[in-house]
């Protein structure tokens, strides 16, 4: 099984966000290896309520948040790409797949095929996709708060808390709850 998600890089550009998105990254990098302890123990314990708790924040979270004011997934992170995502893509950019893979991907560690540089390519000043009907579905699927069973990505979402505003505030508000 072909698992979506998205691989950090150290290219934070941290300008381009909002003081208030800037001050909740900040928070959860100061939180960092507290809140990972927290969320590796559901890991391990599978609470059966987990993932509704996480669906109700993510719910709440993106119901207010603007994506096009942040990107910052799109800035600082690569989705993976997988076969289906490289022909869909290259076919909407005029390109043969292997032009796209040559100029654009390459392949990482875990032998998939991730951006060459972050941001991505296809990422306009606006924060607009240029790709947004064709693209990946790793993009489709960020931050994954919402999908079931969250008790199997636990470590990706502590990763995710230093890269989407959004889901370090979903973290947060669960956290919360918990500790009160
Ligand atoms: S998914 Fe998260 S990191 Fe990406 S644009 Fe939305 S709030 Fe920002
Ligand atoms: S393909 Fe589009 S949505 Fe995905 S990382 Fe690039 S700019 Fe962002």
């Amino acid at each position: 099984m072909i698992v979506s998600s998205c691989k950090v890089s150290t290219n934070l550009h941290m300008a381009a966000l909002s003081k208030e998105d800037q001050a909740i990254l900040e928070n959860a990098k100061t939180n960092f290896k507290s809140n990972q302890v927290q969320l590796r123990k559901w890991n391990k314990q599978k609470p059966k309520d987990l993932d509704a708790r996480f669906h109700e924040a993510h719910q709440k979270e993106f119901a207010k948040k603007d994506c096009l004011s942040c990107a910052n997934c799109c800035k600082t992170t690569s989705p993976i790409f997988r076969q289906p995502d490289i022909r869909r893509m290259a076919k909407a950019l005029k390109m043969k797949e292997s032009q796209l893979i040559a100029r654009y991907l390459k392949v990482d560690e875990d032998d998939d095929y991730v951006l060459q540089t972050s941001p991505c390519f296809n990422l306009l000043d606006d924060n607009t996709c240029a790709v947004y009907d064709d693209r990946p579905l790793a993009c489709r699927e960020y931050p994954h708060t919402d999908r079931k069973n969250m008790y199997q990505i636990m470590d990706l979402t502590a990763q995710n808390t230093l890269i989407c505003p959004a889901v370090a505030a979903i973290v947060d508000k669960i956290l919360v709850v918990k500790n009160s």
